[in-house]
């Protein structure tokens, strides 16, 4: 992808004045700020109407900026050399002198923290002399953005700049593993777990539907298109949108697809923007034929079953 640099250069001066711009990343786009401003973080939780206890990811360029903010082990050394920049969150000890505002961490010892794909906002990410805090470009609890129309979309002109990078070629948030201790999966996400489990060599818990909530991710309501949605239906309702993983060979006008042969991974690039575009359509709810369980399967169906608790 080729770098606009006039937009590059906007996007640092906006943020250097304690803006709060959107950025293209490869999980979807992010709301972004100066993580060291508290005047930047409290914009953030504003705009996306997010509650205060739910801490924000803070985006790094390299571990050398990381160094500053938190503690690590060769676990997340391992992870980092393996899959970073990628779609994979840590969840690390908190540097007591660290300059991270505590409005992002939620007053918390520890921090999340990505290193994002994304050639454009890596070129921004090395320019800045702070870290970014940047949740998901969306409004709080409803699907998350993948394209700079996206953010358009629900924030119209409170925020003051788009920075454009196409479409997240992932399409879905983070998987966010803590490694504090024995490393957790905390959200399933645009990496697959049987990926880390490989590299590590060991079952790794998944705890992304624990009974006391860690991290707001793991809450039943989010990633809601605002309508109904129903699951591993068979057979649909009356003016129902009817969603399939592949593309039918007898279609009608009220079947959507997120993938033309049944790839997992391009359904899940996919998933957001046909969700948006099937409110778009005014239909009532919508109705999710089976998705396997497999792959980048088991985020998309976390996030579906979450989206159908409206
Ligand atoms: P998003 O809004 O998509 O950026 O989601 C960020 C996710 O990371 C949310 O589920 C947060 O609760 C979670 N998170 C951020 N910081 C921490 C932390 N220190 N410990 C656990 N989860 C965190
Ligand atoms: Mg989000």
């Amino acid at each position: 992808m080729k770098i606009n640099l006039a937009n590059i250069k906007k996007a640092k001066m906006l943020l250097n004045k304690g803006d709060c711009i959107a950025i293209p990343t490869e999980t979807v786009y992010g709301l972004a700020g100066n993580a060291y401003s508290e005047h930047a973080c409290k914009k953030i939780y504003k705009l996306k109407k997010r509650p205060n206890n739910n801490p924000l990811i803070i985006h790094y360029y390299d571990t050398k900026e990381l160094a500053k903010d938190c503690h690590f082990n060769d676990t997340f050394l391992k992870l980092y050399k393996k899959f970073c920049p990628g779609p994979i969150t840590f969840i690390l000890d908190l540097k007591k002198d660290s300059q991270i505002s505590k409005i992002a961490t939620n007053k918390k010892n520890t921090l999340a923290v990505r290193f994002p794909k994304h050639p454009v906002t890596r070129h921004l990410l090395k320019k800045l002399k702070f870290p970014l805090a940047a949740p998901s470009a969306n409004i709080s609890t409803k699907v998350s953005a993948v394209s700079s129309a996206n953010v358009k979309e629900d924030f119209g002109n409170k925020i003051s700049f788009v920075l454009e990078g196409g479409k997240s070629t992932i399409g879905l948030e983070s998987t966010i593993i803590d490694l504090r201790n024995n490393p957790k999966i905390l959200r399933l996400g645009g990496l697959d777990v049987t990926k880390i489990q490989k590299l590590l060599n060991k079952k790794i818990i998944v705890k992304n539907n624990p009974k006391k909530i860690f991290t707001p991710g793991q809450s039943k309501l989010h990633y809601s298109p605002g309508i109904p949605v129903r699951l591993n239906i068979k057979k649909i309702r009356k003016d129902e949108a009817y969603l399939f993983l592949k593309k039918m060979k007898k279609t009608k006008p009220n079947y959507f697809f997120l993938s033309k042969n049944g790839n997992l991974d391009e359904a899940a690039k996919n998933l957001y923007s046909t969700l948006r575009k099937i409110k778009k359509f005014k239909y009532k709810s919508i109705a999710v034929h089976k998705i396997p369980n497999k792959g980048l399967g088991k985020t998309i169906n976390d996030r579906l079953v979450r989206a159908s608790k409206l």
